[in-house]
């Protein structure tokens, strides 16, 4: 139950003043856009804040006024001239005729109802308009002006207006409005940040914070580290880190156990193993090794960049805890990487005669009730499988390790708390991740998690050389892969993220898929996220086995798929892709022995950043420093790429820029529940508002449960 004082931050937009079924669809797109039946909140219309500031104070007169600025002018107007004007008999937009005693100006108007204009610009009146002067046939012009009241109403027009990130139908001032409504919401709360922290940064309460972040009064306000942008951020932050520490308190409270084994089945599938562990694979199972071996429960991450053998790993730690006497599971985020991750560590695990099944959505009947029964009875000692393993009805006989294959596809202190919970409580946990994540959002992420690092990659593969081609030279690209199918080569075509939709993603790749088609024939696969399951796997196996020569894909094929002898990776639009993802798909190649490299197509001009990125990729294959680049490249305020990447996505704060006050809020988040382990007593009220403002309360949930 969502605390009262905040039930009227949580309605939908609906509820304001102003907002109809009109606005309300426009505000949904513009809020909630990612899941298209996904209702905006008034809270989600608090956390959209302004990225700019226009000034419209009065310009005396219009010859003062400058071409191509905001212009705010006291005029009569003259006359109506609708749609045609000048020339007799050309359509046009309609327009009105305004002057001063300076000069003459035309307000334009493109569809416009012409009742409505006679009745906002009566011919002879006075009126205060503002927007963009532009000059066209040498005429001054004003296009669909921002503002127009009559002179005496210049209190309602804003001298200095915020502007907001829009969607098509909606303006600033329908959106403000809303905004304003969403304000005189805001209940006044209890306030939650340290007071001594409080004034020594000098913040503004949450409301006034809020408040302020709307009614900017310079382009200083609207940066990171405005005052009022700090406060909010280090409330965001600190629900943040409060929910992941809640999180590795319960997990860590639970007794862990010691699972200890002499290694023999690890010595066995170390002796079948086709090569060497690297050195990192050997240090990284040390620290799991003594996290098992202690009393304590494991909490681990294993972090390493794609192909650096996260899986042999996870398989040697499965195989401590099958020894000690437990059963294990690995989770992969997908049923296709389940099953490749099946067929990985059977073939690996066949010389310690392991028992090893599968469990994913789609085994159904008979053969999941055999599954269930013999795991229950512990005939099996390592479920692989997707979230299914944590359905109600699944139940081990004695489950000691939890394995998650992160792939950054999950939010993951839902994955933890759902640890917590789940059938897997009490067993020990170690969540793989391909993504080399910063330090920083490592924090944000997983909080105080412990870590290892794969920083080194199995000896023996060759570099991959990245190339960049705009899209117009395609021609080329393609005869250099009819050259390399024809000498036995693979390649993968990934085609572009369109719109974070489904269904134009898989158009984009059906249509690349049936040019391809015409020229290589049946050598040519396409898999995309709207195929089922047993399709998906006939694609993918025809290509391992290489029957197929192109893959063609939207962004399935990002996780974890493994194809060692594929070489040839082709990016299309590879300008809409972040780094993180980029450097996720050409992981899949230069697995192998062979020379690989990696074509980034993308449609030339390419904005700066895009140009950024790309020249990244062309300079390193280290997923840490691109993780780093990457940070850099997207700066606080834009999303997008986190939004790809999986990581933890902030309203209000950004980073590198908060990150002193990310360090901050851990050591809030600490001190608190050292003090008030459960959040229980009156002090810890307003904290669990602030969990719930941002949306953390799973962790409140947790606690309830705990
Ligand atoms: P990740 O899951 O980290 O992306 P995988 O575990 O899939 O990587 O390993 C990638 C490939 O490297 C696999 O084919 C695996 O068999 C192989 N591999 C793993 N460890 C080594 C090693 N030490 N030496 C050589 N090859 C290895
Ligand atoms: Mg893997």
């Amino acid at each position: 139950m969502r605390p009262s004082p905040l039930a009227a931050l949580f309605a939908t937009v609906r509820s304001l003043k102003g907002v109809g079924p009109k606005v309300e669809g426009l505000l949904n797109k513009l809020l909630a856009p990612r899941q298209p039946s996904a209702h905006a909140r008034v809270i989600d219309l608090l956390w959209h804040l302004p990225v700019g500031l226009i000034d419209r104070a009065i310009t005396p007169r219009i010859v003062d006024a400058r071409i191509g600025d905001i212009a705010t002018l006291e005029v009569t107007v003259t006359e109506h001239r609708p749609g045609g004007g000048r020339r007799r008999g050309a359509r046009g937009p309609y327009r009105v005729l305004v002057e001063d005693s300076s000069a003459a100006l035309e307000l334009v108007y493109f569809n416009a109802d012409p009742v409505y204009l006679k009745r906002l610009l009566p011919e002879g009146s006075k009126r205060l308009i503002s927007g963009k002067l532009e000059s066209y046939d040498g005429w001054l012009q004003m296009p669909h002006p921002d503002h127009v009241t009559a002179i005496d109403g210049a209190g309602t027009l804003p001298t200095l207006e915020p502007i907001y990130p829009l969607t098509a139908g909606l303006n600033n001032t329908v959106l403000r409005r809303a905004i304003a409504e969403a304000l005189a919401r805001l209940p006044s709360l209890p306030e939650w940040i340290d007071e001594g922290f409080r004034a020594q940064n000098a913040w503004p309460s949450f409301a006034e914070a809020l408040s302020r972040l709307h009614a900017p009064e310079a382009e200083t306000d609207l940066l990171p580290s405005a005052p009022a942008r700090g406060r909010v951020a280090y409330d965001e932050l600190l629900a943040n880190q409060l929910a992941l520490a809640v999180i590795r308190q319960r997990l860590k409270k639970r007794a862990g156990r010691r699972l200890a084994a002499r290694g023999k089945l690890r010595r066995e599938i170390l002796a079948k193993l086709p090569f060497a562990l690297t050195g990192a694979q050997t240090r990284a199972l040390a620290e799991i090794d003594a996290d098992l071996a202690s009393p304590h429960r494991m909490l681990r991450l294993l972090q390493g960049d794609v192909g650096s053998g996260k899986t042999v790993v996870a398989l040697l730690a499965m195989a401590t805890a099958v020894e000690a006497g437990a059963q294990a599971t690995l989770m992969a985020p997908t049923e296709l990487l389940a099953r490749q991750h099946l067929k990985t560590i059977s073939e690996f695990g066949a010389a310690a005669d392991l028992r090893i099944a599968l469990l994913t959505g789609r085994e159904r009947g008979s053969e999941r009730s055999g599954l269930v029964g013999a795991l229950k009875e512990g005939h099996i000692d390592i479920l692989i499988g997707t979230h299914a393993i944590f359905q109600e009805g699944i139940a081990f006989r004695d489950l000691g390790l939890v394995v998650i294959d992160e792939q950054h596809r999950f939010g993951v202190h839902q994955r933890l708390a759902l640890q917590a919970k789940g059938s897997g409580s009490g067993a020990e946990l170690l969540v793989t991740t391909a993504t080399p994540i910063p330090r920083t959002l490592l924090l944000t992420s997983y909080g105080d998690m412990d870590a290892s690092r794969l920083d080194e990659k199995p000896p023996g593969r060759k570099p991959i050389v990245t190339r960049t081609v705009p899209l117009d030279r395609i021609e080329e690209v393609i005869a250099g892969i009819e050259r390399a199918v024809a000498g036995g080569a693979q390649a993968y075509w990934v085609c572009p993220l369109v719109a974070e939709s489904e269904v134009l993603d898989f158009a984009a790749a059906e249509a690349r898929y049936a040019e391809l088609r015409a020229r290589f024939g049946d050598k040519v696969g396409l898999v995309h996220g709207r195929l089922a399951g047993k399709d998906k796997d006939r694609v993918m196996v025809a290509f391992a086995s290489g029957a197929l020569s192109i893959l063609v894909s939207t962004t399935v094929i990002e996780v974890g798929v493994d194809v060692p002898r594929a070489s040839i990776m082709i990016i299309e639009h590879a300008e809409r892709f972040g780094l993180a993802q980029l450097h996720q798909l050409r992981g899949r190649v230069g697995r192998g022995t062979a020379e690989s490299s990696c074509i980034l197509l993308y449609r030339a001009p390419l904005s700066e950043t895009a140009r950024e990125r790309l020249g990244v990729m062309r300079r390193t294959e280290d997923g840490f420093l691109i993780a780093e680049e990457d940070l850099k490249l997207r700066g606080g305020g834009q999303l997008l790429g986190t939004r790809q990447s999986g990581l933890p996505l902030f309203r209000i704060a950004s980073l590198p820029e908060h990150e002193a006050l990310l360090q901050a809020a851990r050591d809030a988040a600490r001190l608190i529940l050292a003090r008030d382990l459960e959040l229980k007593g009156p002090e810890a009220e307003p904290l669990k508002l602030l969990l719930y403002l941002f949306e953390r309360d799973d962790a409140i949930k947790l606690m309830r449960a705990g």
